[in-house]
């Protein structure tokens, strides 16, 4: 991440889209930088990659919105505690909004949400999916989710290092509080005297919030819409079948239809921009482009693992291995869906896919 002082460069366009604050301005963590009336962006750095996360900070009344949290680790817990009392002034959290459920966006919720004794908002499906899977903590990888992986392709290597990993997911979440408001697909939402409304995308996550407020002309889009990295889209061991791609792409374009061109879009990781039609338009390409290359690559049978050059341009080895089989068998199962190759289940326990005799080409 590239942090710069809370003066922000000029407009500036790549890529078919507009940054009007420009590439490579985030603020200080604990200088939110106000993007819209009453609208503070907060940018925390936190481990891994990406390497920091965007939350927002609305008023609301006499106290605050908050829309995503960061994770349960003691270094955003402390830029919390410097900007409830900092730039906050110590008015409260009086509502904790989460867009979806992985740990940089909702892990602080259940902390924020007992220290002001406010409720947390959120989608059921992201509410009831996290809590079942914080219940796998600690447990030990089983193994359907082994076999899963096995299927792919996978060698022992990467599989030993899974079960050493598998059960960490709650670890980075605070516990979830017990009730919660459901935050529904199309309704508005108040705050601040200002409609809000939710509009519920899918494929990275089950039932993903995205906030509109037409008044402000700004969008918070979490991980649904990213300007530069496309989010990740998978099929996990839990659902070997699933089609989250396909929802991917219906989710984009069913926004894109909902959407005026001028609106702000404020992402869950990199610069706020313009131009949320072009951006869902390269995502819905980008993932029919390497529909397209996967169809072309499986004229003969192969391992998921041997699919990795259609979908990755990277060479993908070590702990990058199981998020591109997620990957890979997201757009596989898409291609099953549409009746254009299937799946082929082996004596040694390896699937391999192939293009059907009879799919039409993938356009
Ligand atoms: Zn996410």
């Amino acid at each position: 991440m590239v942090t710069s002082s809370n003066t922000q460069s000029a407009s500036e366009s790549y890529r078919g889209l507009q940054y009007p604050l420009g590439r490579g301005f985030f603020p200080e963590p604990q200088k939110p930088y106000e993007i819209a009336e009453g609208v503070y962006w907060v940018c925390m750095p936190m481990p891994g990659n990406p390497d920091h996360i965007n939350l927002w900070l609305l008023e609301d009344g006499d106290g605050w919105t908050v829309v995503d949290t960061g994770m349960n680790i003691p270094s955003m817990r402390d830029i919390w505690e410097q900007l409830f009392e900092g730039f906050m002034k110590g008015k409260p959290v009086k509502r904790v909004i989460v867009t979806h459920l992985h740990p940089d966006h909702i892990g602080l919720a259940g902390w924020m949400t007992r220290r002001f004794d406010c409720r947390l908002w959120i989608s059921r499906e992201e509410y009831m999916m996290c809590k079942a899977m914080v219940t796998d903590t600690g447990k030990p990888a089983p193994d359907v989710a082994i076999n899963f992986y096995k299927a792919a392709g996978v060698g022992e290597e990467v599989l030993e290092r899974y079960r050493q990993r598998f059960g960490h997911f709650g670890e980075m979440i605070s516990p979830l509080p017990d009730s919660y408001r459901r935050l529904k697909n199309g309704e508005t939402i108040e705050i601040n005297d200002r409609y809000w409304q939710v509009i519920v995308g899918s494929g990275h996550s089950p039932e993903h919030v995205l906030l509109y407020c037409p008044a402000l002309k700004i969008l918070i889009s979490g991980d649904q819409i990213l300007p530069r990295e496309t989010s990740n889209v998978s099929v996990m061991p839990p659902e070997p079948d699933s089609d989250p791609l396909d929802e991917w792409m219906a989710s984009c374009a069913n926004i894109r239809e909902q959407m005026p061109g001028n609106v702000l879009v404020l992402p869950a990781h990199e610069e706020p921009f313009k131009g949320v039609g072009v951006r869902l338009t390269q995502l819905i390409e980008f993932h029919k482009d390497k529909l397209s290359q996967l169809f072309n690559l499986v004229d003969e049978p192969k391992q998921v693992v041997e699919c990795f050059p259609a979908v990755f341009r990277r060479e993908i080895s070590g702990g990058a291995t199981l998020p591109a089989v997620g990957e890979t068998l997201a757009h596989l199962n898409s291609l099953i869906q549409r009746r254009m190759v299937m799946r082929q289940e082996n004596p040694d326990g390896v699937d391999t896919y192939l293009q059907l005799p009879d799919a039409c080409k993938f356009e």
